[in-house]
C-alpha cells in the first residue's frame, strides 16, 4: 500500500526529548533524570483533586454530558478572576479552554499558518511549539537576543524582511533556558508588533512558579491596552497537575473565535468532567497557597543544583540562576559535546537533555537543560555529584 500522505507529514518530527525519555525508561528506574519537564509528584494536591471529582459526581449525571467547545463557563469565570491579578483583563467569554496550552499553540497555528508562512521565535525555544508550527509547514526564523529577551534591532529587521504571521515567545521563566524578559524588551516587542501589524503568541505556563515574590513580571498581554496584538496562553499543568490537560487562551476576539471554531473540528471540546473538577478545586482550595508551597520547594531544589554547579570552574560551565520555572540552562566548555556527555553519564545513572534540539538555527552542542523539579532533593544531590564529576572528566582545557 503506498499511503499518499499529506505533504505536511514530511515536516513531522519526533521530539528529541521523547526519544531520550524512551532511552531513560529502558535503562530502568535507577536513572536520576534531570531530563523531563515534570513536576514533583509528592507535591500534587491529590486528596483535594479526588474530593473535587466526588463533588462533580455528586452533582448528577448531567455533569457527564457533552459540554460547550469553549469550555465550562464557571471555570472560565474563575480564570478571568485569577488573571486580573496579573493585569490581564479578560472576560469569561474571552477565554477559550483548551486541552493543555499545547493545544492553544496548535489551534493558533491552524488559524494563522499557511505553508511557507514565517513564525519568529527565540533561539533556543520550546521544542513542542516549533513542532506544531512546522507541522503546518511554517518556516521558523530565529531572532537574536540575550538573557533579557529578543534584541529589538534584530526583531525589527526580521519583521520587515519576513512579515511573519506571529512572534512566539516564552518571556517568563522560559523552557528551555529559564530566562525572564526585561520590561523594556517586552514593551519593545509589543511596540514593534503594533508597528508591523504582527501578532504575538505569549506562552506562559511557568509564570506562577516564581522564586522571588517581590519581583513582578508583567505579561505582554497585560501591556497590550489596545487588546489587538497578544494571544496569551497558560495552563494548570505546572500549578495543579498535568494529567488534567487543562490550558486556556485569550486574545483578540476575532482570533479566539476562529480558534474555537477549529477546536470543534479538533476534539469538539476538552473534557467537561475534568473542567468541572478543576472548577470545584479552585473554588474550595487555596491555589495561591499551593503555588507558594511549590515555589518555595522548587527554589530549594534549584538551590541544591545551583550549589553543585557553583563548585565548578567558570571555564567549565556557565549559567544564569533562574528566578522561577523548572529549568537550569547550562553552557559547558566548547570541547564538550552534550550528546556525547549524555551517553557517558547515562552509564552512571544520570540523564539530562542536550540543548542542541531546542535551537531553531545554529545549534550550540555544548548546552544542556537540567530539570530540577521532578527528582527529590536527595536524588538531585546524588545526580549532581555524578554529573559534575562527568563534566570534569570530559573537558579538554
Ligand atoms: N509551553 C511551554 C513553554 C511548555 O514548557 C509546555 C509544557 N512543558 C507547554 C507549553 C505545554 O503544556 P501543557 O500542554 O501541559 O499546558
Amino acid at each position: 500500500m503506498s499511503y499518499r500522505f499529506a505533504d505536511r507529514t514530511k515536516m513531522f518530527k519526533t521530539s528529541a526529548i521523547r526519544e531520550i525519555g524512551g532511552i531513560i525508561q529502558r535503562k530502568g528506574s535507577d536513572v536520576i533524570s534531570f531530563a523531563g519537564g515534570n513536576p514533583h509528584e509528592p507535591y500534587f494536591p491529590t486528596a483535594q483533586i479526588q474530593q473535587a471529582f466526588e463533588k462533580v459526581f455528586a452533582s448528577g449525571n448531567a455533569s457527564l454530558q457533552y459540554g460547550m467547545t469553549t469550555g465550562y463557563m464557571p471555570l472560565r469565570g474563575a480564570i478571568s478572576e485569577r488573571v486580573k491579578s496579573k493585569g490581564i483583563q479578560a472576560k469569561p467569554e474571552d477565554i477559550l479552554l483548551t486541552t493543555g496550552s499545547q493545544q492553544s499553540i496548535d489551534l493558533l497555528s491552524r488559524v494563522m499558518l499557511s505553508p511557507g508562512d514565517v513564525v519568529l521565535t527565540e533561539n533556543p525555544t520550546f521544542l513542542a511549539a516549533t513542532q506544531a508550527f512546522e507541522s503546518y509547514e511554517a518556516k521558523l526564523v530565529a531572532v537574536e537576543g540575550d538573557k533579557d529577551g529578543m534584541y529589538p534591532e534584530d526583531l525589527e529587521q526580521k519583521l520587515k524582511q519576513h512579515q511573519p504571521k506571529f512572534v512566539y515567545v516564552v518571556p517568563t521563566f522560559s523552557n528551555p533556558d529559564g530566562k525572564v524578559w526585561s520590561e523594556e524588551r517586552r514593551a519593545a516587542l509589543l511596540e514593534l508588533a503594533y508597528k508591523y501589524d504582527t501578532l504575538i503568541l505569549e506562552d506562559d505556563p511557568y509564570g506562577d512558579i516564581q522564586f522571588h515574590e517581590e519581583e513582578k513580571y508583567t505579561p505582554i498581554a497585560a501591556m497590550d491596552e489596545r487588546k489587538t496584538q497578544v494571544v496569551y496562553t497558560s495552563s494548570f499543568s505546572k500549578t495543579v497537575v498535568p494529567s488534567l490537560r487543562i490550558g486556556w487562551v485569550t486574545g483578540p476576539e476575532a482570533v479566539i473565535k476562529y480558534m474555537s471554531q477549529i477546536k470543534e473540528a479538533a476534539d469538539l471540546m476538552s473534557s467537561p468532567l475534568d473542567q468541572q473538577a478543576l472548577y470545584y478545586l479552585l473554588r474550595d482550595m487555596d491555589l495561591d497557597a499551593h503555588i507558594r508551597m511549590l515555589s518555595k520547594n522548587y527554589y530549594q531544589h534549584m538551590s541544591i543544583m545551583r550549589d553543585y554547579l557553583n563548585t565548578l570552574d567558570e571555564n567549565l560551565v556557565s549559567w544564569v540562576e533562574p528566578k522561577g520555572g523548572m529549568f537550569i540552562w547550562a553552557k559547558v566548555h566548547e570541547s564538550i559535546n552534550a550528546t556525547e556527555l549524555l551517553k557517558q553519564v547515562l552509564e552512571h545513572g544520570v540523564a539530562f537533555i542536550p540543548g542542541g534540539p531546542f535551537f531553531v538555527e545554529n545549534p550550540q552542542e555544548n548546552t544542556l537543560r537540567l530539570n530540577f523539579t521532578h527528582p527529590n532533593p536527595e536524588k538531585i544531590k546524588i545526580g549532581m555529584e555524578r554529573l559534575t564529576a562527568a563534566f570534569k572528566q570530559s573537558v579538554k582545557l
